[in-house]
């Protein structure tokens, strides 16, 4: 009997975190660029692997040193297989490693560009009331309360006057708006009072068509 619509949005930035600092060529502070190469260098037991990275200005390059030293037995035998072969997945999964990143450089620049893929994972397509669930499986530069202006085709000013009202709640407390979406963070609204609620609802499902089909509809 639940008149809520669940739905599910998975936020994947469009470029990996970017290191800034000052590039010897050109002179001053550059963002570098991951180049989607590790460079591997085992010597006896031990082995070093770098993610190559390219200022952005003039392609010098940055070696981001993922492994110093290391006794390759110690590795997980996926990683070790991975670096040696280049697999793309595994480096994307390397690239997009904030924390990891932070440690060999303090400035990173971030991208506000993400795509967002929304599922509708229950409910009836004609609810009020709409539950979403943010998958956030790498970090992101850009704010909550701009990610959801923009998906839901409001003005930031809206998103907060719906926060104020409470019929917008963000899970992760007060300041959750005024900073990125994290992994797993719920974001419910109820629109029951909202002249544009329906179409709120149908920006935040993806397609009204989705939502048909949830229900069971066919036309
Ligand atoms: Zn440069």
């Amino acid at each position: 009997m639940s008149d809520r619509l669940s739905v599910r949005w998975t936020i994947v930035p469009r470029d990996c975190p970017r290191p800034v600092f000052a590039c010897p060529t050109c002179g001053g502070d550059r963002p570098f660029h991951q180049s989607g190469k590790l460079r591997l260098n085992a010597n006896g037991k031990r082995l070093d692997a770098w993610l190559i990275y390219k200022c952005d200005d003039c392609d010098r390059t940055w070696n981001r040193p993922i492994y110093e030293r290391r006794l390759a037995a110690e590795l997980p035998p996926d990683d070790l297989a991975a670096l040696r072969s280049g697999d793309p997945a595994f480096i994307r999964r390397l690239a997009f490693d904030l924390a990891a990143l932070r440690r060999k450089t303090p400035v990173i620049a971030q991208s506000e560009e993400v795509g967002v893929e929304k599922v509708v994972t229950g409910g009836s397509a004609h609810a009020t009331d709409i539950e979403i669930t943010l998958a956030v499986p790498y970090p992101v530069g850009l704010r909550l309360d701009r990610l959801l202006a923009a998906e839901l085709g409001l003005a930031r000013s809206r998103i907060v006057a719906l926060a104020g009202e409470g019929q917008l709640v963000v899970g992760g407390g007060g300041n959750a708006l005024k900073r990125p979406p994290r992994d797993g963070q719920s974001v419910h609204l109820d629109l029951a009072d909202a002249s544009d609620g329906r179409g709120i609802i149908d920006a935040a499902g993806g397609t009204a068509n989705c939502a048909a089909h949830m229900n069971g509809q066919t036309t």
